[in-house]
């Protein structure tokens, strides 16, 4: 998953380009929800979110680090449930 930092500037671009619906406005920021960030994996060559960021805030979460196999598997039980 990835995850945004206090940089976050609260402009909402990152939330609709989100395939997974995994960003939502959080109290202060924007947030990620791990369970549902597949870092783009099964729809997009590149994190979305990491490509319309205007300053660049949305880093790799290294608390919930995960392998391509693991955000594959994701994305299949993630659409699996649609
Ligand atoms: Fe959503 Fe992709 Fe960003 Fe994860 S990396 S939050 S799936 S846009
Ligand atoms: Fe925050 Fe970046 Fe998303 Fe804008 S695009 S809401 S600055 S994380």
């Amino acid at each position: 998953s990835l995850k945004i930092t206090d940089e976050c500037i609260n402009c909402d671009v990152c939330e609709p380009v989100c395939p997974n619906q995994a960003i939502y406005q959080g109290e202060e920021i924007y947030e990620i929800d791990p369970g549902l960030c597949t870092e783009c994996v099964g729809h997009f060559d590149k994190p979305q979110c990491q490509t319309v960021c205007p300053v660049a805030c949305i880093p790799l979460d290294p608390a919930h680090a995960e392998t391509q196999e693991q955000l594959l598997a994701k994305y299949r039980r993630l659409t699996a449930a649609e």
